[in-house]
């Protein structure tokens, strides 16, 4: 009996980021559309054949986009808001003007918004809706690239997201509407997608509905009946219902209703989630087993995934079973085989992990050993895997045992500051003489071509430590001076020695390791290369204390220490998984409380610890969502509370959505909050209002992202309405977030006019 085996998705930028190259020449007008149409053909082949190669059984098609899947999907089915109408007469034009917005020619249209996909760092464009809004197939790309594949001698799975989901993805324009209530009009159009793929010759489709894993309503919960009624009744295709990110909980039996001839479940995220499948499963359908990780890059551990494999086998038996990955690889990075430095990602560790590539191949192998009667190189495979999961659950790189002591021994007053924030304040304000209204930025100032340069030459070994360190002497100093100059209170050191807030401190913390090329799609052509947590975390050494006091011994005026935050390392790494998230959390959190002591010692007053991340890692349910928070707020509390009252944290976080969130802010006890504020006009500081927050806060009062230069009346008006809401004891007057992005000359104005403002509220 051979298991058949599915892979949801496959990594689309290609194994040297071919996609982001060609697209960004061809929007910088270097290279034609021809050329970027045939690199993107070129992935898919490559990705199709290699799949095909590996023995795959259901290989996606449709997986591929040149920005976003979302985004793609609103394009065939004539979501294309009215602001676009102009540019309708070149497909491409028009998604990449909606992607990113369009200025030439006269025309000048914004981008659609963006949003993070689920707890994952990747992005996608949120469709618009209007009460009135249409839909029609204007175009099928899943049928084209089904075709494509076709021709290449490749029967594919095309893959689309769901009807609802989608719809769920999306934001209402205007009020008066819910946008649930648009399926009817959706689905015609979604369902000519499907019937032009069944007589393309498709035999099965994948529809992703991932909130199916969510807590939904039971208006939800109909409108699924009622698209999955008509899907059904409407195409003969074999639909592969798809779940993921959590596990479908008490919507299984709803998913069962749905009558899917193959149902999908995440096993990495919830491995005992399909107990409560098969117990609903109808005899027709079949059970995909998402063992393999597509979030992260461990190998899989085989004997765990057959203990899984075997336990369901026993309930449905093997010819009602798939083995795949848990969700798309989209999410993973593509080739193990491309990491050749071992300096960086010691040869040991890369035994333990699986790329995109190699899981593919896991997939086959497990499906080969469940199988029973397994080929050589499965058997081969699965000798190989058990020494190397052994290998790294006794590895010494992994196994710190001072780490885990260190854990161990944390006691509850790790988590708490000496006194109160009403205590605390009284002695910051006596150590620290600031006005009202006192001013300062985020943390990093330009990232010129300049700084970049020296980095790239002291990596490649061009210049030494010692030039490097004088060059970027040369540059806080410049900072230091121009932020004197421009009168701002609590001046900062400019970050300038940080390629990246997470990297910087990865590469000095133990148990860190980095990859060359382990990029994974965050949004558009945009790529990251998360750093990989193997081991238990430690700080041999100060990471940050020599760039901050030199800073603070140019000037009397307070300098901010800078770190990035434990939830947000973690958040933004490839996390181990042989131990609970929040025991690395905790490790993190004491190598950074570590690091705030070491800057107390030197004589720093002001520290900022920076969480950006704490609401993209929120669970999909609800009831998940408690623990997680305290867990986050406690590791940050750990990392802040080991200091004097005297010494005043702040944190900073790059959004303004806090309504749900903001007694865990507050819980975080940062005695100064900077968060983002300036696009809303304000408005999202209700959040802390109604709250009645009781510390300092800096509600940004202009937008970094833009080198608009705001006028000191515009800022002077957004300090007015938030002193409406906040007592002016607690404000503080900032930027939005850092200014890494940012020109010279556009941020020196834009500060001056910043300070400006703060002095005439003063007055
Ligand atoms: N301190 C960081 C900076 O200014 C914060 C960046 C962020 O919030 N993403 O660049
Ligand atoms: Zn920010």
């Amino acid at each position: 009996m051979s298991i058949k085996t599915n892979i949801l998705g496959y990594p689309r930028v290609g194994a040297n980021r071919e996609l982001k190259k060609a697209e960004e020449a061809y929007w910088a007008g270097k290279n034609s559309k021809q050329e970027l149409l045939d690199t993107a053909a070129l992935i898919r082949k490559g990705n199709w054949q290699l799949q095909k190669e590996s023995g795959i059984d259901l290989i996606p098609s449709n997986d591929f986009s040149f920005y976003d899947q979302t985004l793609d999907l609103s394009l065939c089915v004539g979501a294309i808001p009215e602001r676009y109408n102009n540019l309708k007469n070149d497909r491409l034009e028009l998604y990449f003007a909606m992607a990113h917005g369009y200025q030439k020619d006269g025309i000048d249209v914004t981008a659609m918004e963006m949003t993070k996909w689920f707890d994952t760092n990747y992005h996608y464009i949120v469709p618009e809706f209007t009460r009135d809004q249409q839909f029609e197939l204007t175009y099928n790309k899943a049928a084209a690239e089904f075709s494509e594949a076709l021709a290449l001698g490749i029967k594919t799975k095309p893959v689309l997201i769901g009807p609802i989901t989608y719809l769920l993805l999306g934001k209402e324009k205007e009020t008066g509407f819910n946008r649930i209530e648009l399926l009817d009009r959706l689905l015609p159009a979604y369902i000519d997608i499907l019937k032009q793929l069944e007589q393309l010759g498709a035999e099965y489709v994948q529809i992703d509905e991932p909130f199916l894993n969510t807590d939904i309503t039971e208006q939800i919960k109909d409108a699924y009946r009622k698209a999955f009624a008509r899907i059904n009744e409407s195409v003969k295709l074999k639909i592969v219902l798809t779940t993921y990110f959590d596990g479908l909980a008490d919507n299984a039996s709803l998913a069962a209703e749905l009558n899917p001839a193959i149902l999908h479940i995440d096993l990495a995220r919830a491995p005992q989630s399909w107990k409560d499948v098969v117990r609903v499963l109808p005899k027709t359908a079949s059970l995909s087993l998402g063992v393999v990780d597509g979030r992260n890059i461990w190998k899989n551990d085989f004997r765990q995934s057959l203990d899984i494999i075997n336990k369901v086998k026993d309930v449905i038996g093997d010819e009602r079973i798939l083995i795949a990955t848990s969700c798309s690889l989209l999410h993973s990075p593509f080739d193990l085989d491309n990491e050749k430095n071992e300096k960086t990602l010691p040869a040991e560790v890369k035994r333990w992990l699986a790329f995109a590539r190699q899981k593919v191949t896991e997939v086959a192998n497990l499906a080969s050993l469940a199988g029973g009667k397994p080929d050589y190189f499965a058997k081969a495979a699965l000798q190989s895997n058990v020494s190397d999961i052994e290998d790294r659950r006794t590895s010494k790189l992994t196994n710190n045992d001072e780490v885990k002591r260190r854990v161990a021994e944390v006691t509850p007053d790790f988590a708490k500051r000496k006194s109160s924030f009403r205590e605390r304040i009284v002695e910051q304000h006596r150590e620290l003489y600031l006005p009202l209204y006192p001013t300062t930025t985020i943390g990093s100032f330009p990232q010129t071509t300049d700084v970049r340069s020296w980095r790239s030459k002291f990596k490649k070994e061009e210049i030494t430590k010692e030039q490097y360190t004088e060059l970027l002497k040369g540059e806080i100093e410049r900072t230091i001076r121009k932020q004197e100059e421009i009168g701002l209170d609590v001046l900062v050191h400019g970050e300038s020695e940080r390629n990246d807030m997470v990297e910087y401190f990865g590469e000095q913390l133990s148990g860190f390791a980095f990859t060359q090329n382990g990029w994974v799609q965050s949004y558009g052509s945009r790529c990251v290369k998360p750093p990989v947590i193997y081991g238990d975390v430690s700080r041999p050494n100060p990471m940050t204390v020599d760039w901050i006091t030199y800073a603070q011994n140019l000037t009397d005026k307070p300098v901010k220490g800078m770190l990035t935050g434990p939830v947000t390392i973690l958040q933004w790494s490839f996390v181990r998984n042989d131990q609970p998230r929040a025991v690395t959390m905790k490790q993190i959190a004491l190598a950074i409380r570590d690091e705030v002591q070491d800057l107390e010692k030197a004589g720093i007053k002001v520290i900022q610890i920076d969480e950006p991340a704490i609401r993209e890692g929120l669970p999909l349910r609800k009831a998940d969502r408690e623990e997680y928070l305290e867990k986050a707020v406690e590791a940050f509390r750990i990392s802040a509370s080991g200091v004097k009252d005297s010494t005043q944290i702040h944190t900073h976080m790059c959004y303004s959505q806090f309504n749900d969130i903001i007694k865990h802010i507050a819980a975080m006890d940062a005695d100064v909050i900077t968060i983002e504020c300036a696009r809303s006009q304000m408005n999202l500081l209700g959040a802390f209002a109604d709250f009645k927050y009781p510390n300092e806060i800096g509600p940004g009062v202009y937008d970094i992202h833009s080198p608009r230069v705001p006028s000191v009346d515009e800022m002077v008006n957004l300090l007015r309405k938030a002193a409406q809401v906040i007592s002016p004891a607690q404000l503080w007057v900032n930027p939005d977030c850092g200014l890494k992005t940012r020109g010279w000359a556009e941020t020196e104005a834009a500060l001056r006019n910043m300070v400006e403002a703060a002095r005439i509220m003063r007055n």
